[in-house]
């Protein structure tokens, strides 16, 4: 059966992975803003007897690649001969922009689709496209689509079967400055005949363009060394366009041809709507509001998540450690020794981080996503781009911190949104400090007990909620601290600059937003944490079982721990149970509850007072509480973001790194307190 090729390009935030994943089924991650989809996805789907792969790139405003995402999609469109028809997908509220990518794209190739997106929102917005003079003037089909509505899509796929069995169109191509093109065609004459795009390639070369040589030796297998009248033919054209700055040339020239085909094609009346995103964007990014609104936000998902998770949390719990008996029963068919070891160790174990992590994120993720999809997100990085610039590192690390909010290990993933290797590095070793789903719901749990009582309200849980931005904030100020530091000594370096999109606001999808929080987080990171948490239970319940002169080895351990552990506030249990924890986060308290209980299974998650007087029976005091609290910020990542780390960075010593410095910030940061309310005991 004949298979097409089909590449999706666009700008980022365009809508190409929504139109990706109706047309394959899959689930590409996508969200209001810029950096999403970070490598080339594909994906087949069967059409009339005919198989469609479809390739969706990342998002790029141009093809000069200055930028990873840059690079793989020009080298993709370029040198990958068999791709069948190129879709360019664009804004139709920002059409302009748009066009800057569809002529480039043009330059390259014949067989191009533009599918106008977005429609709704420029509709909403009283913005008309004239789509059948955008056609003509461009030479290659134009359709509208709506592609969250569902609206063009089926359109589209009869348009992609049509014009995927064209060769060679027709299309617009865009004319430079006469003593350019001559200059061109003089180059473009040397290049061998497998070289495609001569035209194009010409150009780049005379930009001086050095990916553009690399790329040629990887996919054409041509050296331009190896012709020696090409570089002559090379240096003389520079000698002849000497005075003439080739760059802000081409550039300039694209530019006044998409204003001349957008005052063309589009009627846009100056219009309130477009007057009113720009007043909000004001006050949202404004030098005085932006940090406060931003805190405020922060407060409020916390606050939310708290409440809402209270209850469901306990019955959840309640729920899950009632189908203890009936399991145990179920389980009579094992010797006792199995059935305890299953039900104990990985049962036990599975229900604690279930109850504890799924309320919570039932609840953070579809607020997160909200943040996400109306555009947010974008606007954060950009107020603290500032304080991101002050310790040389690149403003979209902020986006990865909120993500890190979520999970560390997807945070990780994220950082590739940052072009510069330092500064994503920077990310990647920095991400951890943000406390992710396993982490916070347990920072919550011990500010209720120890900060504010355990009694529920309105006022304890704004209580709550306002020392958790805090302890954010801590994080945050810590990132800041390490970025500086780092960035003069092991990643040392200058700050790149970025373009940071502020995309248009949009609104709520619930549907989009149900599934995005529930399928793409709550249920992988939750799945995660199960896969984890089994084995991690049964070692656990193994270790606390085996016993030497009647004293598990887990208590033998933590008492050799004590007298280092009472030097930065916490005690021997707490911290093996850190580093026995490394599977999971989440299993750090079930773990101390188990050693002091000398029980040799989980407790019960019955209510957080019964849990107070646990610890305080086992000498927890507002320092433990504080230092617990700090060490939970700042240790080492999990297992999962440790691996990913790995993989990101495809090194060692910088997975060393990200381990060794939250651990020694964590160590002198609880340190520093222990020592300090020490002195204050003694003085008072
Ligand atoms: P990509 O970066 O180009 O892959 O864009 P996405 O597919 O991730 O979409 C970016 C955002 O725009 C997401 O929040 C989508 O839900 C939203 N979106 C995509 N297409 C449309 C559309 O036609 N109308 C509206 N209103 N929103 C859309």
């Amino acid at each position: 059966m004949k298979k097409y090729k089909i590449a999706l390009a666009g700008n980022p935030n365009v809508g190409k992975s929504t139109i990706f994943n109706f047309l394959t089924n899959k689930h590409q991650h996508t969200g209001n803003w810029t950096g999403k989809t970070v490598e080339e996805a594909s994906g087949e789907y069967k059409y009339h007897n005919k198989i469609y792969e479809v390739y969706d790139l990342p998002g790029t405003y141009s093809l000069v690649a200055h930028s990873k995402e840059e690079l793989l999609t020009r080298d993709l469109l370029c040198f990958n001969k068999e791709i069948d028809l190129t879709i360019v997908v664009c804004n139709a509220v920002n059409l302009e922009r748009s066009l800057n990518l569809v002529l480039q794209i043009q330059e390259i190739t014949n067989n191009v689709l533009v599918v106008v997106n977005l429609i709704d929102e420029a509709l909403k917005k009283q913005i008309q496209i004239d789509l059948d003079k955008l056609s003509k003037i461009l030479k290659v089909p134009v359709i509208k689509t709506s592609a969250t509505n569902n609206e063009g899509l089926d359109v589209l796929k009869e348009k992609i079967e049509y014009y995927a069995r064209f060769k060679n169109m027709e299309s617009y191509k865009l004319k430079y400055d006469n003593k350019l093109e001559k200059e061109i065609t003089k180059i473009s004459k040397n290049l061998p005949s497998n070289v495609k795009n001569k035209k194009w390639i010409s150009l780049r070369l005379l930009n001086n363009d050095k990916d553009i040589i690399e790329s040629l030796k990887k996919y054409s297998n041509y050296d331009i060394k190896t012709n020696k009248k090409l570089l002559t033919t090379l240096k003389s054209s520079s000698n002849n366009l000497k005075n003439i700055d080739i760059e802000v040339l081409v550039v300039s020239n694209i530019l006044k041809e998409c204003n001349k085909i957008y005052t063309n094609t589009v009627i846009n009346n100056k219009n309130k709507y477009i007057e009113k995103e720009q007043k909000i964007d004001k006050i949202i990014t404004s030098k005085i509001f932006g940090i406060p609104i931003m805190l405020i936000m922060l407060f409020l998902i916390f606050w939310l998540t708290i409440v809402g998770s209270n209850y469901p949390s306990e019955l959840l719990s309640n729920f899950l450690f009632s189908l203890e008996a009936p399991l145990r029963n179920l389980c009579q068919i094992f010797p006792s020794y199995i059935s305890d070891l299953l039900i104990n160790g990985v049962y036990k174990t599975t229900a604690w981080v279930v109850g504890v992590m799924l309320p919570p994120m039932l609840i953070f993720f579809p607020l997160f996503t909200i943040a996400e999809d109306i555009g947010l997100l974008p606007r954060i990085a950009f107020n603290m781009d500032y304080m991101f610039n002050k310790c040389h590192a690149c403003g979209k690390q902020c986006l990865t911190m909120c993500m890190g909010i979520g999970c560390n290990a997807v945070g990780v993933t994220g950082t590739r949104i940052i072009d510069e290797k330092r500064e994503r590095l920077l990310a990647i070793i920095t991400n951890s400090f943000m406390p992710c789903n396993g982490r916070y719901p347990v920072i919550i749990a011990i500010i209720s007990m120890f900060f504010i009582g355990t009694t529920r309200g309105i006022i304890s849980s704004i209580i709550s909620s306002l020392i958790l931005v805090l302890v954010i904030t801590l994080s945050i100020i810590m990132t800041f601290i390490t970025c500086s530091i780092l960035s003069k000594n092991i990643l040392k370096g200058k700050k790149s600059s970025f373009i940071l999109e502020l995309p248009d606001y949009r609104k709520i999808k619930i549907g989009k937003i149900i599934i995005t929080s529930l399928l793409d987080r709550t249920i992988f990171v939750l799945g995660r944490a199960i896969v984890v948490a089994m084995p991690a239970g049964l070692i656990i319940y193994l270790i606390t079982n085996i016993t030497y002169n009647d004293v598990s080895v887990l208590t033998i351990i933590s008492n050799y721990l004590n007298s280092i552990a009472s030097l930065i506030g916490l005690d021997g249990v707490i911290l093996l149970a850190f580093f026995l924890g490394i599977p999971a986060n989440e299993i750090v308290l079930p773990i101390i509850l188990m050693t002091y209980l000398g029980t040799n299974s989980l407790t019960d998650y019955e209510n957080l007072t019964s849990l107070k007087s646990i610890l305080i029976d086992n000498g927890w005091t507002m320092l433990t509480a504080i230092c617990f609290i700090i060490f939970n910020l700042f240790h080492f990542p999990c297992g999962t973001t440790l691996f990913t780390i790995k993989k990101e960075t495809n090194s060692w010593y910088y997975t060393f790194l990200s381990f060794i410095i939250p651990l020694f910030i964590g160590i002198t940061l609880c340190f520093i307190v222990t020592t300090i309310f020490k002195i204050f005991c003694l003085l008072f």
